[in-house]
């Protein structure tokens, strides 16, 4: 297949209009073509997700998210993430990184790797966490039946092995306390040094990287000790903190709207997950410009759980990362590409549109590169994911036709409101 005479921006740079040709799942060729064919469009790389829970209530009621994952059966929770693995589609996320996965993600990555359904690439880590840890108090404390927790190297070795045998490629660690997480606080500290150093040193020893949740600087700073290789959050993060991570090349997921809803009252919570998300949100702008003037590599990383977080909103986070964050129209559109592909340990494959890699694209109005606020849902023409036509057609002649628009995110309902 063949777009030809578009303005293509691959990933890095403006590489003016050019002709796109792929077969199967790879890119051919990328050429300059004479004609502007689609003036006013513009080809990028699809996008890349770098922090999301697929599996969550997908539906427009308003469920407890805490109880709905209790009281749902994993055959059926496996539709819900499904539902927004292509719900982030149709808005041009073509790869999304799961950061709590288990074999619910394990499997939906296989039914969209074997073609069984037309969905994003999906790399899956295993949450490694204490008892009473961020990840722990999802599940109310009376619930016997829990997911895992790992406590003390051995067992948390352990749990690493596990995951590595279940396909999972990569693992989570969580070294502060959560916002949504109920009964724990944001200062409390997650895990000793030896066991964030078993829990590293395993997880590089088979291969998988670690991503660390750390809001408090108390645990970025026990992250960057141990060696992570990316950081969820950061949202405490010190200069002197910034400028260690852009030296290890330890990228950050600055997740910003989902806090600033949670503080504002945008998505119902209850109100000690709120009043953590206030205390949190208070200097975290700040804390961020700062860190991005030392260099930081931010990646796109939004923390979509469906419900404080829709799937759909990743074009919103990454204008928001251009405004927030100072990193410029062109600069946000690189940390959620090409950068983005980086962090995932997929540099040679996505997140640039050249001969070799994936054909993961969208077709935007508008030159996002130069204008950011060109990114929207209701600028979106066309969408490719592995080499197919997911939003809009492509013609015989290489002519792209505008699809209807995906549909803006879906309102989150209240619960506790
Ligand atoms: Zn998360």
């Amino acid at each position: 297949m063949e777009i030809r005479g578009i303005r293509v921006w691959d990933g890095e740079r403006d590489r003016g209009v050019a002709a796109v040709r792929w077969r199967g799942d790879r890119i051919e060729d990328v050429a300059a073509w004479d004609e502007d064919r689609h003036p006013g469009l513009s080809l990028i790389p699809g996008l890349i997700d770098t922090h999301v829970h697929l599996v969550s209530y997908a539906g427009p009621d308003a469920v407890d998210y805490l109880t709905w994952p209790l009281v749902t059966p994993q055959v059926e929770q496996v539709l819900h993430g499904v539902a927004h693995a292509l719900r982030a589609l149709r808005v041009g996320v073509t790869t999304v990184r799961d950061l709590a996965a288990d074999r619910s993600q394990v499997a939906i990555r296989h039914a969209f790797d074997q073609g069984v359904l037309l969905g994003p690439r999906v790399v899956a880590h295993g949450l490694v966490g204490m008892t009473a840890g961020h990840g722990d108090l999802f599940t109310p404390p009376d619930v016997i039946d829990r997911p895992p927790t790992a406590d003390g190297p051995d067992a948390c070795r352990r749990l690493v092995r596990e995951y590595a045998r279940m396909g999972a490629d990569g693992i989570k660690v969580t070294t502060s306390g959560g916002v949504l997480s109920a009964g724990d606080r944001n200062e409390w500290r997650n895990y000793t040094r030896a066991e964030l150093e078993a829990i590293v040193d395993e997880a590089h020893a088979l291969a998988m990287p670690v991503a660390a949740h750390a809001h408090t600087r108390a645990g970025i700073q026990a992250a960057l000790d141990v060696g992570v290789d990316s950081l969820e959050h950061a949202t405490q993060i010190t200069p002197a903190q910034a400028r260690e991570a852009a030296r290890r090349g330890v990228t950050v997921a600055p997740t910003l709207l989902i806090l600033e809803r949670i503080a504002r009252g945008d998505t119902a919570v209850p109100e000690a997950s709120r009043a953590k998300a206030q205390a949190l949100f208070a200097a975290r702008g700040e804390a961020l410009r700062r860190a991005a003037a030392e260099g930081v590599e931010f990646v796109l990383g939004t923390d979509a759980s469906g419900r404080h977080m829709p799937f759909g909103m990743q074009l919103d986070e990454v204008r928001a990362m251009a405004r927030d964050l100072d990193l410029g129209d062109e600069g946000a559109l690189v940390a959620a590409t090409s950068r983005a592909a980086r962090a995932v340990g997929m540099a040679d494959r996505v997140g640039r549109v050249a001969s070799g890699f994936h054909p993961d694209f969208v077709v935007v109005r508008g030159r996002p590169w130069q204008r950011i606020e060109d990114l929207t849902p209701a600028n979106v023409v066309a969408v490719v994911a592995r080499g197919q036509v997911v939003v809009g057609r492509v013609a015989d002649d290489g002519t792209v036709v505008a699809g209807d628009p995906p549909e803006a995110a879906p309102a989150t309902l209240g619960m506790w409101t």
